[in-house]
């Protein structure tokens, strides 16, 4: 039998893990909330599972003696060092479409949130039944006919492109990657970052978490939007300066912001974010927080257990794996028996 070891948030039942793997491996649950708790009990897994409550460096990935694959329950895959893992002949996989829909939801209903007053004119009532009128939620715009700005226009971007299509806004995205034509499916006009920035009423990200998009939403990304515009953000939490996003939002530099993610999880009170939004009182209510829920319905949940533990049963039975993401890194023969091929050119 082989060794399957879920590091964290998973367990002690893993019902869903057994009916796919159990009939291969032994299934140990860790519920590890740190690096410490890993300590020893990782080294002569066969494959690993990881949700998001800790993270995989260097120092771990360098003890593993047997491990076939790294599959993260989820779709960032930041958390692992997925390069060094690759060079070591280990393949990381992720699952990239558990939870595109509900990403896409969260977001969209974020920006209405917002943009409709809905939580200032709740917790307005509260404390007082008048105004029970429009003077409760003033000013509002309209947003059809308003502009969404899609940063990284993947797969919960266009989910979330769709929905705000079906609502009559207009959408623009900045997405350096994106295959040629893809925007033109969704009726996306793509733009330069700047001028997303300057001309949207709502900017939505759904970039991963990269060199290149750390802190991309900064001091000089914020001064550029307008002082009327939502900030959504679903997609990681350090995209965003934290500290900066709380100084605007303070100023007025930006009207509102809905976060999901934030740059160190769970959150702690020293967390700018949390500290402005801790003393928002019910008349000034310009800032929503989630604590990362964004992915989460009883769907997604049972998908993504499901498919994490069907490409580790793809990895230890040595089928191609459908999810792998540190390819260009692990050696030629690895690479080759592991993926999936791509289809020939001409
Ligand atoms: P995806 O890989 O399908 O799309 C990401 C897109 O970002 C790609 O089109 C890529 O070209 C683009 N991109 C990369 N670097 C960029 C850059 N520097 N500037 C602009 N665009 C850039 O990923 P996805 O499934 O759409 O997910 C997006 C992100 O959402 C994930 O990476 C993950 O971090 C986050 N996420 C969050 C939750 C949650 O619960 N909050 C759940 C799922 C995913």
């Amino acid at each position: 039998m082989f060794k399957v070891v879920i590091t964290d948030y998973i367990g002690p039942e893993v019902e869903v893990e057994k009916s796919i793997i159990g009939d291969l491996a032994e299934i140990e649950p860790l519920l590890a909330r740190s690096l410490a708790e890993l300590e020893g009990k990782v080294d002569d897994a066969d494959a690993i599972i990881i949700f998001h409550e800790v993270s995989l460096p260097e120092a771990v990935i360098s003890r593993l003696s047997n491990c076939r694959v790294i599959a993260r329950g989820g779709v960032g895959y930041d958390a692992v060092d997925f390069r060094f893992a690759g060079k070591l002949g280990i393949p990381v996989c992720n699952v990239p479409d558990y939870g595109v829909d509900e990403v896409a939801d969260q977001a969209i209903g974020m920006m209405i949130a917002l943009n409709r007053g809905f939580l200032k004119a709740e917790r307005g009532l509260k404390s007082s039944l008048e105004p029970w009128d429009c003077r409760a939620v003033k000013p509002v715009k309209r947003l059809s006919g308003a502009t969404l700005g899609i940063v990284g226009l993947g797969r919960i971007g266009q989910a979330t492109a769709q929905r705000a299509r079906a609502m009559r806004m207009r959408v623009i995205a900045y997405d350096p990657y994106l295959r040629p034509g893809t925007e033109k499916v969704f009726g996306v006009e793509m733009v330069s970052f700047e001028e997303l920035l300057s001309t949207s009423d709502v900017v939505s990200l759904h970039v991963p978490l990269t060199k290149e998009t750390e802190g991309l939403i900064d001091n000089d990304a914020l001064s550029r939007m307008k002082s009327d515009s939502i900030l959504v953000n679903t997609s990681r939490g350090s995209v965003v300066n934290t500290a900066a996003l709380a100084q605007a939002l303070r100023s007025g530099k930006i009207a509102a912001a809905g976060i999901d993610v934030l740059p160190i999880e769970p959150a702690s009170e020293d967390e700018p974010l949390i500290q402005l939004w801790r003393e928002a009182d019910e008349t000034n209510v310009n800032l929503i927080i989630t604590p990362h829920t964004a992915f989460y319905s009883a769907e997604a949940m049972l998908e993504i257990r499901t498919k994490t533990a069907m490409e580790v049963a793809r990895a230890l039975r040595g089928e191609k794996l459908v999810n792998c993401v540190n390819s260009q890194w692990l050696p030629d023969k690895i690479r080759e028996r592991v993926l999936i091929g791509v289809p020939p050119t001409v």
